[in-house]
């Protein structure tokens, strides 16, 4: 048994009773977070734009797949509106759908530029509007989890776009913390370090997996469990005194 699957019995229905919206839920880094929320004892639902892994993911947890491109802006609100209608109410919101892209700073076209602020960062705004207004007209002291990155802290060679999206992430979540504090909702970010998901895989040589795994005094890569662990844990009660930080889950690449 692994140490992710240990520690997932261990906390077997520490959310039971929560709602959880999980956007990029259908695979990688997302769906290890809807398996995990899910195993924990929360209801989820999830949103994607690949409705094959979707279904097949949302089947898996007994939840609800809803399909939307996320730089749609209308299709957003009406797709998470949906989400919180079909779980009768939102507690949770995990804002993880992302994409990336590299080239070297002085070759990026402006149009990849604003793709990545498409899709990183602004639905995270929508769908933070659409879920936090309802927690506050049901009176619920909910929880929003961001996926930011390592390079929205460290930058990233080659990745001038993605990196500034994802430092983009992290001071959206400090002001969501700072403004909604006062409803008892809290948010925090996630900022994962090089996590072995389809992200990047068209171009992952074993090289980069060497080089990388030394980076980390750990000796090795992120695992999709080892950051959906975190976000559990963020979704719980023992959370609860935590908001506005960005949190590393970096194996110890990134230390600030
Ligand atoms: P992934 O590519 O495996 O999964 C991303 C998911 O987002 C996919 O299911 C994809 O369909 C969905 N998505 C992308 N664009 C969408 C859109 N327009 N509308 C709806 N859904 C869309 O990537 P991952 O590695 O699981 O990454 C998850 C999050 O973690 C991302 O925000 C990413 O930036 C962040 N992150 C990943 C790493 C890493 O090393 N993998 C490191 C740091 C941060």
């Amino acid at each position: 048994m692994s140490a992710t699957s240990v520690t997932a019995a261990a906390t077997a229905a520490r959310l039971a009773g929560k709602r959880a919206v999980v956007t990029g839920g259908a695979r990688g880094i997302g769906a290890a977070i809807v398996r995990r929320l899910a195993a924990d004892g929360a209801e989820v639902a999830l949103l994607d734009l690949l409705p094959d892994p979707g279904e097949t993911v949302a089947a898996e947890v007994g939840g609800r797949f809803v399909p939307v491109d996320l730089s749609d802006t209308e299709a957003t609100r009406d797709a998470v509106a949906a989400a919180i209608d079909g779980l009768g109410g939102i507690d949770v919101l995990v804002n993880n759908a992302g994409i990336l892209r590299f080239a070297p700073l002085l070759d990026i076209p402006v149009e990849d530029w604003d793709l990545m602020f498409a899709i990183n960062t602004r639905p995270m705004l929508v769908t933070t509007q659409v879920a936090a207004r309802r927690m506050i007209d049901d009176g619920v002291a909910g929880t929003i989890i961001n996926l930011a990155s390592m390079a929205g802290k460290a930058g990233g060679a080659g990745q001038a776009h993605y990196a500034a999206s994802k430092a983009a992430v992290i001071a959206l979540t400090r002001v969501t913390a700072l403004e909604l504090g006062c409803h008892g909702i809290t948010a925090n970010c996630l900022c994962p370090g090089y996590v072995l998901t389809e992200m990047g895989a068209d171009t992952r040589t074993s090289d980069d997996v060497e080089l990388w795994s030394s980076y980390s005094p750990l000796g090795r890569l992120g695992e999709p469990g080892d950051v959906s662990a975190v976000a559990a844990f963020l979704a719980s009660a023992d959370a609860a005194y935590l908001t506005g930080q960005a949190f590393n889950v970096t194996g110890g690449m990134v230390m600030h």
